[in-house]
């Protein structure tokens, strides 16, 4: 048997079973070693039946009674029966009991030895194991070859239709039965460097291993693998972006733009700034991720050292994730930057033609030092004249394709001459993951808030709670401050599902009717064109309009001082990343804000979510949480980043793992800067393979 035969070669896999295993990814032979267990049990000991305790999971090995007859009992739709058995050694007697398998009874030989494993109860004074896992004992062995007990046992997810003990039948089978030995494709030096055992001993002790060390060895390589493989993958869509030469900013005074600040830098704002001037004057291209809680003040950041790349002689570029952010940091730039004498451009999708040919005619002559606006931005036909620094706020957004398209306008402009790269995020991310999806660029950290600030005070009710919610929100507005009030939908009709969920439109109905008749409320959703909302954010910003019930389209930067509370509709619905950073559209001054977290699911998730919202405001604490809770797929979206789903690694525990892998493609990368060697082309192979799936996500 081949690695690359089909499963059908396997004994006992018909067009049927094969259609079911294909829908677990499973064609040949190799898919099915690669599809590795998602846990195990321990069934390594076998007990004796005189030292069984009562709710242990136990392993006993056994053969039929020889007094007993099988039992089975009807009652109603429920069919009982009872084997019992003893143990090979004689130390006692099990009633094993089944329910709604009758068949049972004819099912065993008089002959054979069993292992029976599952969780032992009392019934009566009688030992009891109810449906359990069974096997027969090959004979002529001491437990030896038995897949489902006696052994580490491997559990994998299933397909309906396919049960454990076929799937691992199957893979001890195929395991069995290869007459080749599974090829490695790592380089021998990384191999040897990292002290990983080969892949062959690895998938064999991944499935079956032969003891918890060998397990712990197959695991690590596996892991290290999985690990290496996807960074050298993303950093080859990333074209491998090394250290690499960049523009030499010579001038790096920047006492008048901070003088022109209303504000002094925080400490952490300050250390942030200072890093990258030095970088930015080191003559390497920069290229880094600033990671800072949300109103940490990472706009005055950008702010600064847009003012420096100008200042240097280059444009630099701002882009934002919506159309509302974008205008929101022109202002904020224009306000600060235009009496120095810089000129900031607003290039958003909302523009009329004409306009939008003025100002790529301005940007391609260069008549604009910084350039602010949307994913409109990174259209093919924006020409900077001399581009040196690229900001990508709120980073977390975009996925790794979309920032490459950006950081490529700087390129193409003679060597020596790429710009400077920062991409900005207010969803702190875990270092794990951070490392595997920013793993070219350097992270600096924004932990302080601006003095002044309050701990956001977070209550998580339910909607019996509403009329006092929206009481109190009254008494906010009449204090002068302002609301957000967020539902997770547009219509009441979107989807059948969720037809429960409040509606942005449905609710401001109701609301303006009744609570806050007396007070300016304005609706804002995705489905709005440009011009309306931005109309809309102005009012909200400008303190006409008091509360705002929007969808997420406010989720990102928006900064609005004299907001200071914030309800959240169905916050089961969202991700403790995603209500974190709307909590912090409130408490960004020295205002006491509030925010109200309104759900009716009871599930331990949810509440586990809500508790940490209630406990913290530390977004860094929360991320980690959240990866936690969620794992990596879903923490962002896996597609939306191009984090290929992990078999095996967990980011959480395997941060060790994922560093030395880390430093292995480094290493190669020092090499040659390629990954690609001729003679690693088992390797260039799984890259190429992944890469296709990382290419696949949509832009
Ligand atoms: P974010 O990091 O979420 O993008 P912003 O840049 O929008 O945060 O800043 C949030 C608020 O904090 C803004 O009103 C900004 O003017 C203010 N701010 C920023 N830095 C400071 C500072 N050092 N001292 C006081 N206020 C600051
Ligand atoms: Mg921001």
């Amino acid at each position: 048997m081949k690695l690359t035969d089909s499963v059908k070669t396997l004994k006992s896999v018909g067009e049927q079973r094969f259609a079911l295993l294909r829908r677990l990814g499973v064609h040949t032979i190799l898919d099915l070693l690669e599809y590795f267990p998602r846990d195990y049990l321990d069934r390594s000991v076998i007990h004796n039946i005189n030292e069984l305790q009562e709710n242990q999971m136990a392993t006993v090995r056994v053969r039929l009674s020889s007094h007993d007859q099988p039992q089975t009992l009807r009652k109603a739709s429920l069919t009982l029966t009872k084997i019992t058995f003893v143990d090979s050694w004689g130390t006692g007697r099990i009633e094993i009991a089944w329910f709604n398998q009758p068949y049972m009874a004819n099912n065993f030989r008089r002959d054979c030895e069993y292992l029976i494993s599952g969780r032992v109860k009392l019934n009566y004074g009688r030992l009891t194991i109810e449906n359990p896992e069974c096997e027969i004992v090959p004979r002529g062995t001491i437990g030896g070859e038995a897949l489902s007990a006696g052994r580490i046992v491997p559990i994998y997810s299933l397909t309906a239709g396919v049960s454990q003990k076929v799937l691992r039948g199957l893979i001890h089978q195929a395991i069995s039965g290869i007459s080749e030995s599974i090829e490695e494709f790592l380089p021998p030096d990384i191999v040897k460097r990292h002290s990983l055992c080969n892949r062959d001993y690895a998938i064999r002790n991944i499935h079956f291993p032969e003891s918890s060390e060998a397990y712990f060895t197959a695991r690590r390589r596996l892991v290290f693998e999985e690990l290496f493989l996807m960074q050298a993958a993303l950093l080859s869509v990333k074209g491998f972006s090394q250290q690499m030469s960049g523009r030499q900013f010579d001038f790096t005074d920047i006492s008048e733009i901070l003088a022109a600040l209303p504000f002094d830098l925080t400490s952490d704002q300050a250390g942030v700034v200072s890093e990258i001037v030095s970088g930015m004057a080191s003559g390497y291209a920069t290229n880094r991720l600033i990671q800072g809680d949300v109103g940490s003040g990472k706009t005055a950041v950008a702010m600064i050292l847009c003012y420096l790349a100008v200042k240097n002689g280059c444009q630099a570029t701002l882009m934002a994730p919506t159309e509302t952010l974008a205008v929101q940091h022109y202002h904020s730039f224009c306000e600060i930057l235009s009496p120095l004498g810089i000129k900031c451009q607003l290039l958003s999708g909302s523009l009329k033609a004409a306009e939008k040919r003025k100002i790529k005619q301005a940007l391609a002559e260069g008549e604009i030092d910084i350039a602010i606006g949307t994913h409109a931005l990174i259209q093919s036909n924006v020409v900077f004249a001399n581009l040196g620094l690229v900001i990508t706020d709120e980073q977390h957004r975009f996925g790794v394709r979309q920032r490459l398209s950006l950081n490529s306008k700087g390129k193409g402009m003679g060597k020596d001459r790429h710009p400077h790269v920062l991409v900005m995020t207010a969803t702190p991310i875990p270092r794990s993951l951070a490392m595997v999806l920013y793993g070219d660029m350097d992270i600096s950290v924004i932990r302080q808030l601006p003095p002044g600030r309050q701990k956001i005070d977070t209550f998580c009710v339910t909607s019996a709670y509403h009329t006092r919610i929206f009481s109190f929100i009254a008494k906010e507005i009449d204090k002068g401050h302002q609301g957000y009030i967020i539902c997770p939908l547009i219509e009441e009709s979107e989807s059948e599902n969720f037809k429960e969920l409040n509606s942005v439109v449905a609710l401001a109905e109701k609301l303006k009717a009744d609570f806050f008749s007396h007070i300016p409320v304005a609706i804002l959703h995705g489905r709005m064109k440009a011009e309306e909302k931005a109309a809309i954010m102005d009012s909200f910003a400008s303190g006409d309009t008091k509360i705002l019930i929007s969808t997420t389209v406010i989720e990102v930067g928006i900064n609005v001082p004299t907001a200071t509370v914030i309800l959240i509709e169905n916050a089961e619905r969202f991700g403790l990343s995603q209500l974190h950073q709307l909590r912090g559209r409130v408490g960004r001054s020295h205002r006491k804000s509030y925010c109200i977290l309104v759900t009716d699911a009871d599930n331990a998730v949810t509440k586990k979510r809500m508790d940490a919202m209630v406990a913290t405001n530390d977004g860094f604490e929360l991320s980690e949480l959240d990866l936690q809770i969620r794992g990596p797929g879903e923490f962002f979206g896996t597609m939306q980043h191009g984090i290929p789903q992990m078999r095996l690694a967990n980011l959480y525990q395997d941060l060790p793992i994922l560093e030395e892998a880390k430093a292995a493609i480094s290493v190669m990368l020092k090499g040659g800067g390629k990954m690609f060697h001729v003679e690693h082309q088992p390797l260039a192979d799984k890259i190429e393979k992944l890469l296709g799936d990382i290419q696949q996500i949509p832009l």
